[in-house]
């Protein structure tokens, strides 16, 4: 796909070498490579003008890590910035939790709506989630069939009301029925037009309005070209998307569209499609996508080696706070964050003993999570590195609980849960001692 990027950075690290360091006297040639490549590859101006500028000012800005050449570091934060403008983070983001949750699909005629509809209701049931296919496209009577014959195929049922009736009746009526036949996800498919148009967006909204989604998904085709980051932005502003479905990944389009939808809307690319059927769908990480359009990973390795040295040294300051068994509200918050990023509540399920959890218990807890976040924000420093401050202060608990907009009720079930979650670290850090005591006399005995 990004062919052109990849050799644009052999080229940009020769132009580079590998003496000194990072200079924008250096940088000049090599990021004009990489501006060129991102062109060719059909990505928007102004998000590559962005990506370049960023791309400089990170390069000039970090420190180069010992053992590192300048040519691999830059390549490094090229990299680094590609898989921010696609999402960041680690994996690929899920969809929104919901009970049920409800998606709502959206974009241009022929983009893979319906299709991705279907391969959605595929990915869901095979992690055991039961679903319900709403049709509402009802310009086009094989429209309606083509879901139908989808849903018959996967064996997911498809709920539709002809095409005698308003798009946003059939909408509202096919979440009902999933909410009375207690499925885990209802998905509605919708009419696309050929152009971005005010009567598309209008029942776009009007849809949105009367299902509220959990996930509004903008199908976008890899095959759009510049036009991508202008039709992202008319979407995003009319239905406020939660993420995007990149479709006919598996063509040869130069797929700079995936560079443009996180740029443009600030939502991740949840989805790509890589076919016709219905398996061909896989989750989108932008660690790989990055580095398939790199197509440097030696070089990466190289460089997360050096670094994976750095991080020992923080990992072992976490060891030392646990050591000294400090524990507050930021680390309450760290230690969920964590579980979070690592896909959470979802991980549980898959733990012996947690499989019997439902999908309700599960959108529960990440609500609760949601919860205990707000008020820890609501919290000032002193409250959230001393927790001491509040077990003692019932003002101050009030006062957490209405900047928060929760009970107080709420703010005690946090104190508790705290203070379980804090005997447990304490519990952890006496098992460290001990351990360390076994394995470093001379430094246990410091
Ligand atoms: P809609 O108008 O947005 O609902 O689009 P459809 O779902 O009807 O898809 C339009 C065409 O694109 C159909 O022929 C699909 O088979 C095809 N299509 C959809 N997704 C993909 C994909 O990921 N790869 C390929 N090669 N074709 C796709
Ligand atoms: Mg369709």
């Amino acid at each position: 796909m990004f062919d052109n990027l990849s050799r644009s950075m052999e080229k940009a690290m020769r132009l580079i070498g590998k003496d000194g360091t990072l200079t924008a006297e250096n940088m000049k040639e090599p990021l004009k490579e990489v501006r060129r490549a991102l062109l060719e590859a059909d990505v928007s101006l102004p998000v590559v003008r962005r990506f370049v500028k960023r791309v400089e000012e990170r390069a000039l800005g970090t420190k180069v890590i010992q053992g590192v050449t300048p040519d691999v570091q830059f390549v490094k934060v090229v990299s680094s910035e590609l898989i921010e403008l696609m999402g960041g983070g680690v994996g690929a983001k899920e969809l929104e939790p919901g009970f049920p949750q409800i998606i709502l699909m959206a974009g241009l005629q022929g983009v893979g709506k319906t299709t991705a509809a279907g391969k959605l209701a595929l990915h869901l049931q095979r992690s055991k989630k039961s679903c319900l296919l709403v049709a509402t496209d009802v310009y086009r009577p094989a429209a309606i069939d083509q879901l139908v014959k989808l849903g018959a195929a996967i064996d997911v049922p498809v709920f539709e009301m002809g095409t005698q009736v308003n798009p946003v009746e059939i909408a509202k009526r096919g979440v009902e029925e999933g909410r009375r036949l207690g499925v885990d996800a209802v998905i509605v498919d919708t009419a696309g037009r050929l152009q971005v148009d005010e009567d598309m967006m209008g029942e776009l909204r009007a849809i949105k309005a009367a299902v509220r989604p959990s996930d509004t998904l903008l199908v976008v085709d890899a095959m759009t070209g510049q036009e991508a980051a202008g039709l992202v932005r008319a979407f995003n502003e009319a239905v406020d998307i939660t993420g995007a479905i990149l479709t006919k990944m598996d063509g040869d389009s130069r797929g700079g569209a995936a560079l443009s939808v996180r740029e443009v809307s600030g939502k991740p690319i949840k989805f790509v499609g890589v076919g016709e059927r219905m398996e061909a769908l896989e989750p989108f990480y932008p660690e790989r996508m990055a580095s398939r359009i790199l197509g440097m990973g030696d070089m990466l390795t190289l460089y997360e080696k050096a670094e994976a040295s750095i991080k020992e040294e923080d990992a072992q300051r976490t060891v030392e706070r646990l050591m000294e068994e400090k524990f507050d509200f930021n680390d309450f918050l760290a230690q969920w964050k964590t579980m979070n990023n690592m896909g959470g509540m979802q991980m549980l399920k898959m733990m012996p003993g947690f499989n019997k959890i439902t999908e309700k218990q599960l959108y529960e807890a990440e609500k609760q999570f949601a919860v205990y976040e707000s008020m820890i924000s609501a919290m000032d420093e002193e409250e959230r590195t001393n927790p001491e401050v509040l077990i003692k202060s019932m003002s101050r608990r009030r006062r957490v609980a209405q900047d928060s907009g929760n009970s107080e009720a709420e703010v005690t079930k946090l104190m508790a849960a705290y203070t379980a979650m804090k005997s447990q670290v304490g519990g952890m850090s006496k098992l460290l001692k001990l351990q360390k005591a076994g394995t470093d006399p001379a430094k246990a005995a410091q």
